[in-house]
C-alpha cells in the first residue's frame, strides 16, 4: 500500500510540475508575442439602435500564434492579469486602437468612438491618466473619440482612488463606460458618484430577451436607471433581431453583438448600416 501511495504521489506531483511548466511556457511565449508583434486587434462595431449605423467599435485583442493559430483573449488575458503582463498588453492595445481610430477619421469615416478594455491592473496603477494622455498626444486622436471600458470590480478594489482617477480621466475629455454592468456589486450611490458616460449591459441579461421575464425586467430597469442619471446604454451580445427590436423598443441607445457583426480585423469592416431590426 505504501509503495502504491508513493507512486500516486509521484504521479500527482509530476502532473502539477508539468502544469506549472506549461504556465511558465505560456507566459514566456506571451511576452515574446508582445515583443514580436503576434498580438492583433479586432474591432466589433457598436451600432446606434435608432439609425442602424455604426457609432463606434470595441477593440478586442487576439494572439496570432505561429503554430496554434488565433488564440482568444479568454485563454491568455487571465494569465496576463496574474503575472502583470496585462499592463503592457493594455498599453499596446490602447496605442493601436488610437492609431486605428485616427486613421479611420482621416479616411473620412464618421467614427464616434473607439472603446478599449482597461484591466483592473492598469486601472489600479494610478497612472492611467498620464499614460492615456501620452498615447492620445502621440496618436493625434482627440480625447472625445476614446472610450475606456472599466469593470465594476476594478472600481471596487479601491473605490476612493478609483473615483479620483475617473475624475482625472473625465477631465482629459475621454468617455467612460462601465463594462459588464449588473454582474458586480456597485451601489446606486457609487454609480452616481462614478460619473461615467455609459453603461454596458452584460450579455448574460441580453441572452434571454425578449422571452425571459427576469432578463426583460432587468434590462428595462437598467435602461431607465441609466437614462435618469443621464447615461447612455449599450447592450452587448445581441444575436437576434428580436433582441435588437426589444432593446430598441426599450429605448436602449447602442447595440453590439454577433447579430450585427462579429469582431473583425480593421480592413474587413463593413461600414454600411445594419439591417438587423430595420430590414
Ligand atoms: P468583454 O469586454 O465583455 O467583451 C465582449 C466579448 O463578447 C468579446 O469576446 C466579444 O467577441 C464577445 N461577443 C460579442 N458579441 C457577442 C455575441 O453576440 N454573442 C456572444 N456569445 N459573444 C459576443 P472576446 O473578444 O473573446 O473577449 C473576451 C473578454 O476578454 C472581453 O470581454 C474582455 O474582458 C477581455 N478582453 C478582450 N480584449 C481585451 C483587451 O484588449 N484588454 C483587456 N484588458 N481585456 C480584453
Ligand atoms: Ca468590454
Ligand atoms: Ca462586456
Ligand atoms: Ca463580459
Amino acid at each position: 500500500a505504501k509503495s502504491s501511495g508513493r507512486s500516486t504521489y509521484a504521479f500527482y506531483s509530476q502532473e502539477l510540475t508539468s502544469q506549472a511548466r506549461q504556465r511558465v511556457e505560456l507566459v514566456t511565449a506571451l511576452r515574446q508575442a508582445l515583443e514580436q508583434g503576434q498580438l492583433r486587434l479586432h474591432f466589433q462595431p457598436i451600432y446606434d439602435l435608432q439609425t442602424g449605423t455604426i457609432s463606434g467599435f470595441e477593440a478586442l485583442v487576439r494572439w496570432q500564434h505561429p503554430e496554434k493559430g488565433l488564440i482568444a483573449p479568454g485563454i491568455f488575458i487571465p494569465i496576463a492579469e496574474e503575472t502583470g503582463l496585462i499592463s503592457a498588453i493594455d498599453h499596446w492595445v490602447l496605442e493601436q486602437a488610437c492609431n486605428q481610430a485616427r486613421e479611420w477619421l482621416g479616411q473620412g469615416h464618421p467614427l464616434g468612438f473607439i472603446a478599449v478594455n482597461i484591466s483592473s491592473r492598469l486601472f489600479g496603477n494610478g497612472e492611467l491618466d498620464l499614460q492615456v494622455a501620452t498615447i492620445l498626444a502621440r496618436s493625434g486622436l482627440e480625447a472625445r473619440h476614446l472610450e475606456l471600458e472599466i469593470t465594476e470590480s476594478a472600481v471596487m478594489q479601491d473605490p476612493d482612488a478609483a473615483l479620483e482617477l475617473l475624475q482625472r480621466l473625465r477631465a482629459l475629455g475621454v468617455q467612460l463606460a462601465i463594462d459588464d454592468f449588473g454582474t458586480g456589486y456597485s451601489s446606486l450611490q457609487r454609480l452616481k458618484r462614478m460619473n461615467v458616460h455609459k453603461l454596458k449591459i452584460d450579455q448574460g441579461f441580453v441572452r434571454g430577451l425578449p422571452e425571459d421575464r427576469d432578463d426583460a425586467a432587468i434590462t428595462r430597469s437598467v435602461i431607465g436607471l441609466a437614462h435618469n442619471l443621464g447615461l447612455k446604454v449599450v447592450a452587448e451580445g445581441i444575436e437576434t433581431a428580436d433582441q435588437a427590436a426589444f432593446l430598441l423598443a426599450q429605448d436602449c441607445d447602442y447595440g453590439q453583438g454577433y447579430g450585427f457583426a462579429r469582431p473583425l480585423p480593421a480592413d474587413e469592416i463593413d461600414w454600411r448600416p445594419s439591417e438587423l431590426c430595420y430590414g
